[in-house]
């Protein structure tokens, strides 16, 4: 599934090939996605011309020059693509937009979990969508000590609390994983028992490791790919996820050979992690 540093780095290849292009025509393959394409969709959308592109976590935002913005969520397996002319659309090629200048963005979804919306750009904070959300983990709102306060209580696993979207965005399954073992701190921990510093730790890993995704073009685990159809190579760089039985890079670099990388499951999902270094 495409996180946030995926989507990010969508966001980051199509800004400075599309922003102030003109959306000429539109073309809707099919009726629904996740949910219907909303009505009205081409009608807001061509001849209008895209002023930025902006991600709110792991959504796609296309500010268009009336007020709307396109929203568009790549799901499981979206991908979104910009093409030249003479490409012709392909199976699960569900939504184009053709520029003026000839070029095309393709939204593939496979899958078809993906979403797309249209919204007024002063109702986005208060749409459905967006209104529960925490905040972005690489802005200035994030910190150590916004962590520590949304952890405050807790009982859920850390690893699980910093899943939940309400908490901090864009922190999926895999990189929940890395910033816990780039912070040493044990996933299985009740998240309101962090101490201070390891909310600090923490806060500052789940940055590190985003960043060092998007600044390596996202991974490439399922079928994402960047917006200019590249294969990002991230998935390399993990030090603990789907490592399991792998010895700890930490361990191992400070002379300890035995410590091994182990596999949970916590809430259905995969877990990984080093016993001897996590606390
Ligand atoms: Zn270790």
């Amino acid at each position: 599934m495409p996180e946030l540093p995926e989507v990010e780095t969508v966001c980051r290849g199509l800004r400075p090939v599309v922003t102030g292009q003109v959306i000429a025509r539109v073309a809707v393959r099919r009726r629904d996605l996740r949910h219907p394409f909303p009505a009205g969709l081409k009608r807001h959308l061509e001849s209008r011309r895209m002023m930025s592109i902006t991600r709110r976590a792991k959504y796609i935002l296309i500010h268009l020059d009336n007020g709307y913005v396109l929203v568009i969520h790549l799901g499981m397996s979206g991908r979104l693509v910009l093409y030249p002319a003479s490409y012709k659309p392909k199976t699960h090629d569900h939504f184009i937009l053709y520029l003026a200048d000839g070029r095309q963005i393709v939204l593939n979804d496979a899958r078809r979990f993906g979403l797309v919306d249209l919204v007024a750009v002063d109702d986005l904070d208060s749409h459905g969508l967006f209104s529960h959300l925490g905040p972005e983990p690489l802005s200035r709102n994030f910190s150590g000590a916004v962590l520590g306060r949304a952890l405050a209580g807790r009982t859920a696993a850390i690893k699980q609390a910093i899943m939940d979207q309400r908490l901090v965005v864009g922190v999926g399954n895999i990189y929940a994983s890395e910033a816990l073992f780039q912070a040493g701190i044990d996933p299985q921990i009740p998240a309101g028992m962090l101490r201070p510093a390891q909310c600090a730790a923490l806060a500052g890993s789940i940055k590190k490791v985003l960043q060092q995704a998007i600044k390596a073009g996202g991974s490439t685990l399922r079928d994402h790919r960047q917006a200019t159809g590249e294969q990002g190579y991230f998935q390399h760089h993990f030090m603990v996820y789907d490592r399991a039985g792998a010895p700890c890079p930490r361990c191992s670099s400070g002379g300890c050979e035995q410590a091994r990388i182990v596999r949970i499951i916590q809430g259905g999902r995969a877990s990984f992690y080093c016993p001897a270094c996590q606390k």
